[in-house]
């Protein structure tokens, strides 16, 4: 994916936005309540099989409860249980060691594992049950600025008028208002983006408390939301520029006395048949066809989730 300089500015910003408020904080969370230091502390004194299983109690590669230990078994972890005297069940694929049996420092490992897991998890979700109700603020204190993207707009658009010979009559008060009209369309968009990213990783936190609440499969989980969090802002800035930018050309072109214009598709293989079918005919900015038969919606090129038609203005 090629980016032009007003989608890779609306891009770079959403992500760093998300980045800072949502995700940084998330793994930082994560990260301290890691019981890294515990771990040295115990495990320093320990030795052998005892140092095995209290790393791996601590680091949540298995569970002790109910007289069952769970979790991934490597075969330094099985030979350290067996150690101390669990055996293994192959019904429930795991190691059974009655509670009576079992040596002190297996619960008390397991028990703070437990506890400092729990926490965090209770954590990441209070810091983002936090940015919800803080979000508009938070949304208000750093705008998304979009002067770049409206300067390479009014380039294309000037490059434009230069080829038509028309007259270029874009004023700065019209360029203003263009920035404006641009940053109260992207608002709601990076807030309802942004909520929907928090209410996801959310869910995800939630589902790995009650599955386990491993560290290792914490930051994991974290890590696939940012993943999906960024493709998803991918789309939404490529939408998000190709649509304000129909609307920059339609009162660009508007001002210059153009009313209509010629639809082009990008004449590859990935045009959308819709799209296709309007190849080459003409129409009013002001009276656009339609360009999503599910929706009925209608626009003008570049109107359109990962629409590259463009429109070629026509003199009358
Ligand atoms: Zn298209």
């Amino acid at each position: 994916m090629k980016w032009n300089a007003a989608e890779a500015s609306i891009l770079k910003q959403i992500t760093r936005f998300i980045r800072r408020t949502v995700f940084v904080p998330a793994v930082m969370i994560a990260d301290t309540s890691t019981p890294q230091t515990v771990t040295q502390k115990q495990v320093l004194n320990a030795t052998g099989p005892e140092e095995v299983l209290l790393d791996a109690l601590f680091t949540g590669k298995i569970e002790y409860s109910d007289g069952v230990f769970t979790g991934s078994f490597s075969s330094k972890i099985s030979s350290a249980l067996r150690w101390v005297g669990a055996k293994f069940d192959k019904r429930r694929a795991a190691y059974v060691l009655n509670p009576a049996d079992c040596p002190p420092f297996v619960f008390s490992a397991s028990a703070s594992f437990k506890m400092l897991s729990a926490q965090a998890h209770q954590k990441i979700k209070e810091h983002l049950d936090d940015l919800t109700t803080s979000l508009d603020a938070l949304i208000a204190e750093d705008p998304i600025d979009v002067d770049s993207s409206i300067e390479w707009m009014t380039r294309d658009y000037r490059d434009v008028a230069e080829q038509l010979a028309i007259r270029n009559v874009l004023s700065h008060d019209s360029i203003e208002a263009l920035k404006r009209d641009y940053a109260d369309r992207l608002s709601p968009v990076v807030k309802k983006f942004t909520a929907d990213s928090i209410r996801s990783l959310r869910v995800a936190v939630d589902k790995n408390a009650t599955s386990g609440a491993r560290f290792t499969t914490l930051i994991d989980s974290i890590q696939t939301r940012y993943g999906v969090t960024k493709s998803r802002a991918e789309l939404i800035a490529q939408t998000e520029t190709s649509t304000f930018m129909s609307v920059f050309r339609e009162k660009a072109f508007g001002e210059s006395g153009v009313k209509r214009y010629r639809w082009q598709t990008a004449g590859d293989g990935r045009v959308r048949d819709e799209h296709q079918n309007w190849d080459g005919k003409i129409f009013y900015y002001s009276d656009p066809p339609v360009i999503d038969q599910a929706s009925g919606t209608r626009g003008n090129p570049g109107q359109f989730p990962r629409c590259r038609c463009i429109d070629r203005p026509i003199l009358d």
